[in-house]
């Protein structure tokens, strides 16, 4: 058929999204999901193709892209350069710091096999990129302002799931709103980490644990809690399951600038998320669409948010988009 061949590699909360966007774009097919685990052991979950990601080196003629929906820590450091020479490729690596390093390394892969690899996608890495660099390119003279939440960050539930007497938690990053009203209403203020987001904590004790000291380790813990004002609020272990066991996510971009003599112009683009992973998949599925189109178009080597233009995203036409869009 003429749709778009897709393979997915690693199956966890992105990996489940991807099948699912896919399954809401008919320009695009499913050819199977690659697992480093035992592809047997995922039965037919979903009436789903597992395979093992050593199988891929069979696949290279019957892909067209490879979303790769393994964690950033370890698994796409390793997964993007070796993916990409071999196949159009697709990725979410969210280490801010690292992605100047991760993208030379795709980059020298894909020019050298001649594929297209968009790294970093996704809403941050991805749609916050972008709306930061419009907002900037528009109003030169200006402040900038990241915010996220409400929602779920992987990392410091982790953490709280380390200390002494935790059975389970979950941990929420929250915006202060008083502060973003303040830029909404044109005030420029220079925030703390502290100023920005609160940190709440939800937490099952094992029987017996004492409840002030896990506070106390929890609000004191540096890197993760120490800078924030944090709160800890103890639930049973059925509420945790019943309340908190869906990913949202979010956030806003602002841009409050001034143009002409002392014109206040502002920028806002927000996002509010019942699922992170269901949507940064629904990201990466639009770009595995422009992958696709540029590497037909003859272009190779790593690409950004940056670097492409949106209308690569749409499975419409150039044509019908100056119709119903512009
Ligand atoms: P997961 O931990 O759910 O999955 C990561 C990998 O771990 C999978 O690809 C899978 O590989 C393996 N895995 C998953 N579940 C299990 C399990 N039960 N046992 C053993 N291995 C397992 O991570 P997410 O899918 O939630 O997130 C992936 C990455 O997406 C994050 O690290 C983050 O960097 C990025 N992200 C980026 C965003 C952005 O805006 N740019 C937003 C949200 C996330 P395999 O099948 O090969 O074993």
């Amino acid at each position: 058929s003429a749709a778009i061949k897709i393979g997915i590699v690693g199956y966890g909360n992105l990996g489940r999204g991807v099948v699912s966007a896919i399954g809401q774009n008919p320009d695009m097919e499913l050819v199977g999901v690659f697992t480093r685990r035992e592809p047997a052991s995922f039965g037919s979950e979903g009436g789903l193709t597992f395979l093992h990601v050593s199988d891929l080196e069979g696949y290279k003629d019957r892909i067209d892209v490879l979303i790769l929906c393994g964690g950033s820590a370890t698994d796409l450091p390793e997964q993007g350069p070796f993916f990409s020479k071999s196949f159009n490729t697709v990725d979410s690596f969210d280490t801010h710091a690292k992605i100047p390093e991760y993208f030379e390394q795709v980059n020298d892969s894909a020019l050298t096999a001649g594929k297209v690899a968009v790294i970093s996608t996704g809403w941050d890495p991805g749609l916050f990129s972008i709306n930061r660099l419009m907002a900037e390119s528009i109003l030169s003279e200006g402040t900038d302002y990241t915010f996220w939440g409400k929602g779920v960050s992987q990392g410091h539930s982790d953490a709280i799931r380390r200390v002494q007497g935790v059975k389970g938690g979950v941990q929420y990053t929250v915006p202060v709103n008083e502060v973003i009203d303040q830029i909404r209403q044109g005030q420029t203020p220079e925030l703390s980490t502290r100023q920005k987001h609160l940190r709440q904590c939800f937490v099952v004790a094992q029987e017996g644990a004492d409840q002030e000291q896990i506070r106390q380790e929890i609000v004191s813990m540096p890197n993760y809690f120490s800078d924030y004002d944090t709160t800890v609020t103890f639930i049973s272990e059925e509420e945790l399951r019943r309340d908190h066991s869906q990913m949202p996510h979010g956030g806003f971009v602002i841009r409050s600038g001034v143009t002409g003599t002392n014109t206040r112009q502002i920028i806002e683009y927000s996002l509010k998320l019942e699922s992170n992973p269901e949507f940064t998949a629904s990201v990466l599925v639009a770009y595995a669409r422009a992958a696709y189109r540029l590497n037909k178009e003859g272009a190779s080597g790593a690409k950004t948010v940056f670097d492409i233009a949106p209308g690569y995203l749409s499975p419409k036409s150039a044509a019908q988009l100056r119709k119903e869009l512009l």
